[in-house]
């Protein structure tokens, strides 16, 4: 296979600082791999507590003194929008560069790309549409809520559609008026430079976007560490989430975290067979199954569960895999040597445990690169590996039940709660069951197809908070409540009596 370079590739990757491309202070670096070849592409600055400082430093002058958190909400607005403008440019060299780093498939990526711009418009439109609350108390007081930035918001975001991830976050934080210190994933720093450009030409202020890159217990440790940045929004692993909580803890930080998933799709007997099949192998297929809310154990009711599993196994088996770059390509190479590691162990692991009836290791034709087969274990019992931890690859349990109540046990009995995919056409099942399973969110007879306007987040270990629509907002500004007395001062007296019993005999409650 002949190895798509994308051209023009930077000689370093950098971090930016206060407006201007900057190599590490001391110097460090670590090595940028691609998925296809698993070769060293290019060095990027590993960030350590020193760039940290100096990026927290900046981000924090821009906040206290620069004009971007003092500007009308129109006025950040147009930045936002030429931001999405920008993005929407380049989306065709956005998606090359990062399927060349991700191994994502070229139309998704693409997809993600346009989406990363859709956040940015999102966010522009609702800062002008903000309106916030205010309350009356008839002849006494005027009560409203003052919003207001927080300061320098720390952002950690993970491999997966990095780029798209980074903008879920970076929109909301900017559009209210924070500054940021940007970490992104170590596996795939490639396309978060872009962003400076972006922004610059957009005309963003220097200082209000920062980027760091470098590895989590480095630069993201320093970044959740520092006492100048309130607020941490995390995108990635629970177990990452749990370190970053407890390094969080003395300095009360905000917080918002989006972490793993173990997603149950449930089809019953009387669901659009054909439907489910189609949604269940997009869910857990697309985006590499390197996907958060992948749909990566599928309930089946019995009565049509062999018919579902030959269906299923056989359409995993005719799924695409290829060379990224290939727009027919359906499953690209995994993001990296060591996450190609983990899958390719859950799949020897899962054929002790189930019945392997698709894929189940390297596909054939690739001798080279992090290609998995898409997997398929069927008669996955619910104390399975498979069935319990998130293994973020093309990797799919499918198991039985008889009854609502056993799906429900099955679909809650994992530490996980971010997505559920329900598959019924009966109307009273499917929202008796919609609002008894453990998931943030639920699709009914549908893939995972979301309106920006939603709650996006998980219950149990999936994570903490909502982000989304408002709940951003709300995340990354304070909510000032003013209160202005209308009417006569009313006020309990202190201290003008005359001395007397430390008992009043007036007083109803002396406590
Ligand atoms: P990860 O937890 O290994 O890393 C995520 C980010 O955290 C990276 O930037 C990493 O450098 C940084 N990090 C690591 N250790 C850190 C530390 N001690 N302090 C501060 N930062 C640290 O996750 P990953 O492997 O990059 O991403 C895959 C995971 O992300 C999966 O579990 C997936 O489900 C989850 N995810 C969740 C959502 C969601 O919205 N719920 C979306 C995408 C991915």
């Amino acid at each position: 296979m002949t190895r798509h370079i994308p051209e023009g590739l930077p000689d370093r990757i950098r971090h930016f600082i206060d407006g201007e491309f900057v190599d590490s202070v001391g110097g460090e670096t670590f090595d940028v791999l691609d998925p296809v070849s698993n070769e060293t592409y290019v060095q990027a600055a590993a960030g350590q507590k020193a760039d940290i400082d100096r990026a927290v430093a900046a981000a924090r002058r821009a906040f206290t003194e620069g004009s971007w958190p003092r500007m009308l909400p129109r006025e950040r607005s147009r930045v936002l929008h030429r931001i999405a403008d920008g993005v929407e440019a380049q989306d065709a060299r956005l998606a090359e560069l990062e399927t060349f780093d991700t191994g994502l498939p070229i139309t998704q990526a693409l997809g993600q790309a346009r989406r990363a711009a859709e956040n940015f418009r999102f966010f522009a439109d609702l800062i002008v549409a903000q309106a916030d609350d205010t309350y009356k108390v008839p002849g006494r007081q005027v009560n409203y809520v003052n919003r207001k930035p927080i300061g320098v918001a720390g952002l950690i975001t993970p491999w997966n559609t990095p780029f798209m991830l980074e903008s879920w976050k970076l929109a909301p934080a900017l559009a209210t008026g924070n500054t940021v210190v940007l970490k992104p994933a170590e596996f795939t720093p490639l396309s978060a430079s872009l962003w400076a450009d972006i922004f610059r030409e957009a005309g963003l202020p220097d200082g209000v976007f920062n980027l760091v890159n470098g590895l989590g217990e480095e630069a993201g440790d320093a970044l959740v560490k520092h006492p100048d940045v309130p607020l941490i929004s995390f995108t990635g692993e629970s177990r990452t989430g749990q370190i970053i909580f407890g390094n969080a803890a003395p300095f009360l930080k905000g917080l918002s975290m989006e972490l793993g998933g173990k997603s149950p799709a449930v089809v019953f007997a009387d669901a659009d067979l054909d439907a489910a099949v189609d949604a269940t192998i997009f869910g857990v297929f697309s985006l590499n199954g390197e996907r958060c809310t992948a749909g990566s154990r599928i309930l089946v009711e019995r009565s049509i569960y062999d018919e579902f599993v030959e269906k299923y196994a056989a359409q995993a088996k005719r799924v695409v895999v290829g060379d990224p770059h290939d727009p027919k390509t359906e499953v690209g190479a995994l993001v990296h040597p060591e996450h190609y590691e983990k899958v390719m162990s859950y799949v020897e692991i899962g054929k002790a445990e189930g019945r392997l009836v698709a894929g189940g290791g390297r596909p054939e034709g690739f001798p080279t690169g992090n290609y998995v087969a898409p997997t398929v274990f069927a008669d996955v019992p619910k104390d399975a590996r498979i069935f319990q931890e998130e293994i973020f690859g093309p990797v799919v349990a499918i198991t039985p039940f008889d009854s609502d109540a056993e799906a429900l046990e099955l679909a809650n009995g994992v530490k996980y709660g971010l997505a559920a995919y329900i598959w019924t056409n009966d109307l009273k099942r499917a929202h008796n069951f919609a609002q008894a399973v453990e998931a943030g969110m639920v699709w009914l007879n549908s893939n995972n197809v979301r309106d920006l306007r939603t709650p996006f987040g998980g219950v149990k270990a999936s994570g903490l908070g909502h982000e989304g629509g408002y709940r951003s907002i709300d995340f990354y500004t304070d909510q000032q409540a003013v209160h202005i007395t209308l009417g006569a001062v009313h006020n309990p007296t202190f201290g003008k009596q005359e001395h007397h019993d430390e008992t009043d005999p007036d007083d109803p409650d002396p406590r």
